[in-house]
């Protein structure tokens, strides 16, 4: 499962940023999922909750919450939200469009608990 290489990266991730603070304990983890990234929240949800235990992020609540896909229109360079198979651009109906958000998984907040 793809899910679980992206949660143990996730975590070692977690861990070098707990070690630039020492003593912190990692509380709340907060993801942004695109609809591109290739990554499913709900599996990723589960993987988690199984890797994180014995880890610095044992007692840490994840949320992932779903991004819309963001597209850049190049005729009226708009920018505005698109369905995953739709890529038209919803002010002038171009087709040269790009995707600027999204396609990714992002960490987008870590709490530390810090004594
Ligand atoms: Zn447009």
């Amino acid at each position: 499962m793809h899910e679980l290489s992206i949660c143990q990266a996730l975590l070692e991730q977690l861990t070098t940023l707990s070690q630039q603070h020492p003593g912190g304990r990692i509380v709340g983890i907060h993801l942004h999922n695109g609809p591109l990234s290739g990554v499913e929240s709900a599996l990723l949800q589960h993987a988690f909750e199984i890797y994180k235990k014995g880890t610095l992020a044992d007692q840490a609540v994840l949320t992932i919450e779903n991004q819309p896909l963001r597209i850049h229109c190049r005729d009226c360079l708009g920018d505005s939200e698109a369905s995953i198979n739709d890529w038209t651009c919803p002010e002038c109906a171009s087709l040269a469009t790009e995707v600027i958000g999204g396609d990714a998984l992002i960490l987008a907040r870590l709490q530390l608990d810090i004594h």
